[in-house]
């Protein structure tokens, strides 16, 4: 059976350099995007170019009817989904807890872990003999983001929490279930969260010394959907620098 991937949020960012890396693995790839279609697009013309396989789909991955259109859509192109990355995430602008409403406190749990639950259990439904997943969780996870993004940071505690408690459930089925841990990566997300400089800022607390790369998560995930890590669920694979 040929290699099918929806990566949720695949036209920019992490997502973006995971789905031109799976693409040069063979993988056909579904590049999902929110609203930001010229990006998908692109993403999706340097796959092409390059010999690959793939499509762009707009879906809010939040959105329980959006999730089963995905799927659909991703099987009429390419045949039954074999792997997923639950890579679309979002956050807001850095503040402290008190200072965050309930409509921003719910809209990040709703793209960052509903969205997880949502695609999850739809792939699970529909893998046809086993399959992968591999969630884009945070670092944050275990630091909380305090005095930027606790709300954030506990969405991927509870991605954390989805990503063991599923891989339990599953892995009996053939079907494995991990985590990536990215620590500061350069993206465009951290100018959503108001500093776009973040990286550079925070890069000499880092024992690396240095900011990652879309790359460099990319290549981690890519190593967790293969059969090298035919072995590996349930598990959390930090990429920061050391920190
Ligand atoms: P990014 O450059 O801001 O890209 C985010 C992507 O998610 C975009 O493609 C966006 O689509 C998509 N998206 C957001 N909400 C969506 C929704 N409801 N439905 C479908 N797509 C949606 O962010 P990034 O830094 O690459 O982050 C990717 C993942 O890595 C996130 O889960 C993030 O939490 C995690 N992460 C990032 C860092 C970091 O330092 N950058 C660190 C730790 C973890 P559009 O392009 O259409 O807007």
């Amino acid at each position: 059976m040929s290699k099918v991937v929806i990566v949720t949020g695949g036209g920019r960012g992490i997502g973006a350099a995971t789905a031109k890396l799976l693409a040069a693995k063979g993988y056909a790839v579904c590049v999902n995007y929110l609203a930001n279609s010229a990006r998908a697009d692109d993403v999706v013309d340097c796959i092409t170019h390059a010999g690959g396989r793939a499509f762009a789909h707009q879906a809010d991955v939040s959105s329980e009817t959006e999730v089963i259109h995905l799927f659909d859509a991703t099987e009429a192109h390419f045949g039954p989904v074999t792997h997923l990355v639950n890579n679309a995430g979002v956050l807001f602008t850095q503040s402290k807890l008190v200072d965050i409403d309930l409509e921003r406190f719910n809209q990040v749990l709703n793209s960052n872990v509903v969205s997880c639950f949502l695609c999850s259990r739809e792939a699970v439904r529909r893998f046809k003999s086993g399959g992968v997943i591999v969630n884009v969780s945070s670092l944050a996870s275990q630091t909380g983001s305090p005095f930027e993004y606790v709300d954030y940071a506990a969405s991927k505690g509870a991605m954390d929490t989805l990503t063991k408690g599923l891989s339990r459930e599953v892995a009996a089925l053939g079907i494995r279930v991990n985590a990536v841990r990215p620590g500061f990566i350069y993206t465009d997300m951290h100018a959503d969260g108001g500093e776009p400089g973040r990286v550079d800022r925070l890069a000499p607390q880092i024992p690396m010394q240095r900011g990652g790369t879309a790359e460099e998560v990319a290549n981690t995930i890519a190593w967790l959907l293969s059969d090298e890590a035919s072995y590996v669920t349930g598990s959390f694979i930090d990429v920061a620098g050391g920190r």
